[in-house]
């Protein structure tokens, strides 16, 4: 247990994404914690780590910080495991921090449960909104978190160790411009001996692989498991190259290999903000839930009248997918 009193400050790991750019999770993760740290009457402060880092202060400073540490090396250029736990458990030593957000991305994810091990504090992963609440002791960080295929949700407080951390799933909130007046923004030196057991041999980036365009477009056609077969998914293809739309789905088509990674809509995939979002056999479990919420207008087609995804669906139809799909083709088939 570490004695709380000494920690201050809402800390924010602005994670950089194929180094081109701040993650956009990291930048809506800043608006929410500009939120508390206006009702702590705290600093806001990013961190991060990455080769010619001075290039994404001025975007970070836009979405809110108070105050920026960062370090800039060629070695920061790719997250390594071993280097940024140790600079970054450094910083936390150093500063204290009180609550500490991460995004829920692979890198966000590895590394907060290292600087939660090494600080013996807890970590809520995967969070889906965050508030503070005097109900176990004062101004406490209770997360919320989806259990059990988000069928339950959790409260979580970390009550007697610091910093209070969680990583947070990307669409939670919202990126918010927000200039402050005057922004810290304090240099560290890079001066780690990166020796380690792990040698990077290549550099891929995500660029090589096919990228999505899913989060620009405007109507999604959205496949999951209820279309039952390659075949009927191929159609949803159609009817996209049809109407003009895009193709994206859940976790499902894709391991059953009909509808390539990139267009995985959700949790771990893309989020959307279509004007129409149509699902065609798709549950509605949280994990896809959280990417298709800000969609404007959602059509659910599923055969359950109690499937979960009518829950969020403006207009519900309760029909074998299949039979829509077909009607549709034909309807928008030029004879
Ligand atoms: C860590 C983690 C991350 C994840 N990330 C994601 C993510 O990013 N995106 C994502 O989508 N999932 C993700 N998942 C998986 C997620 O939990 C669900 O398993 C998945 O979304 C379910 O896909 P589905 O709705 O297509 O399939 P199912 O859950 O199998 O649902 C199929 C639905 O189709 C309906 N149906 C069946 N036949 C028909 C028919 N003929 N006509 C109409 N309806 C029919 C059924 O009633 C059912 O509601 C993740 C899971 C984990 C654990």
């Amino acid at each position: 247990m570490n004695n709380e009193s000494d920690y201050k400050d809402i800390w924010v790991f602005t994670e950089i994404k194929d180094h081109v750019k701040v993650h956009d999770c990291a930048l809506e993760i800043l608006g929410k914690g500009r939120e508390i740290a206006d009702k702590l009457g705290q600093n806001l402060v990013a961190v991060m780590l990455a080769l010619d880092a001075e290039q994404y202060i001025s975007v970070i400073e836009e979405h809110g910080a108070d105050k920026i540490i960062y370090m800039s090396h060629p070695e920061l250029k790719h997250y390594h495991e071993r280097i940024f736990t140790k600079i970054v458990h450094e910083f936390v030593e150093e500063y204290k921090p009180s609550i500490f957000l991460f995004p829920s991305t692979e890198v966000g994810n590895a590394l907060a449960a290292r600087i939660a091990y090494r600080c013996k504090t807890g970590l809520v992963s995967d969070v889906l909104n965050l508030e503070l609440s005097d109900e176990y002791g004062e101004n406490l960080l209770l997360t919320d978190k989806p259990a059990y295929g988000g069928n339950i949700h959790v409260k979580i407080i970390c009550p007697n160790t610091r910093p209070q951390m969680c990583t947070i799933t990307m669409g939670t909130f919202k990126k918010t411009l927000i200039q402050k007046a005057t922004v810290e923004i304090i240099k560290k030196e890079f001066n780690h001996d990166v020796q380690s057991k792990i040698k990077i041999i290549g550099t891929p980036t995500r660029k090589d692989k096919p990228t999505s365009t899913l989060s620009d477009v405007k109507f999604v056609l959205g496949g999951g498991n209820g279309l039952v077969s390659k075949d009927n998914f191929n159609k949803l293809f159609q009817l996209a190259r049809l109407t003009s739309g895009q193709v994206g789905g859940t976790r499902r088509p894709i391991l059953d290999g009909w509808m390539p990674e990139h267009l995985q809509i959700g949790i771990s995939g893309e989020t959307i903000s279509s004007d129409l979002y149509i699902s065609f056999g798709i549950s509605g479990a949280i994990q896809h839930v959280v990417g298709i919420k800000d969609s404007k207008t959602i059509v659910a087609i599923n055969k359950d009248p109690n499937a979960p995804i009518f829950r969020v669906a403006d207009y519900c139809i309760i029909a074998d997918a299949k039979d829509i799909l077909d009607g549709l083709l034909e309807y928008f088939t030029v004879d």
